[in-house]
């Protein structure tokens, strides 16, 4: 199946010189969102990575970290925003195109040394997985790779990832 073409591109969203890859309408298409998912789950079980946990960012990550996870009969763990976990965290700060921001776990999320996969809809810059990745690490667990649905390769996110497994599914 053609993923691409159910990608929808919007020019300068949500600023001008952006070009914004909308997965809204691969989500809508009930093909397109069972094939995404699919494919994604059946990479990693044909790589025999074993998986404890996906963890997901906020917000476009948690539309296919517990799906992923339900698939690969792991748990689900949210990496979130500032201030939104209840109990005690562990934060990352990360730099962003203009200023810093930064993304939380709870401290108890994983098991000690659990096999984590990190999973996002789209790998631009690389900054918001690399943060994830040090939670990860900083939470005592081993991360066992990444998922995107999208990668901008010219942006090089990739190279700021630590060395284990990257899957996409879309490269533009
Ligand atoms: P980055 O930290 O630069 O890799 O950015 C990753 C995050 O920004 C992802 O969670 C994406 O949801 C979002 N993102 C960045 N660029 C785009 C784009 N061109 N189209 C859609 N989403 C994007």
């Amino acid at each position: 199946m053609d993923i691409k073409s159910l990608i929808r591109d919007i020019p300068d969203f949500p600023k001008p010189g952006i070009l914004f890859r909308d997965i809204t309408t691969l989500l809508r298409n009930r093909e397109g969102l069972r094939y995404t998912v699919d494919t994604l789950a059946q990479k990693f079980q044909d790589s025999s990575i074993e998986v404890d946990y996906v963890a997901a960012m906020e917000s476009r990550g948690f539309i296919f970290g517990p799906v992923l996870a339900y698939q690969l009969q792991a748990g689900f763990i949210p990496i979130r925003k500032p201030g939104k976990l209840p109990a005690a965290v562990y934060a990352v700060e990360y730099e962003l195109e203009y200023g810093t921001d930064q993304l939380e776990v709870h401290q108890d999320a994983f098991e000690p040394e659990s096999r984590v996969l990190i999973v996002d809809d789209v790998i631009a810059t690389g900054g918001t997985a690399a943060a994830s990745a040090k939670l990860v690490e900083e939470a005592g667990s081993f991360l066992v790779g990444f998922g995107f649905i999208i990668e901008l390769r010219d942006l090089g996110g990739r190279q700021k990832l630590p060395n284990v497994p990257v899957v996409s599914l879309v490269e533009y």
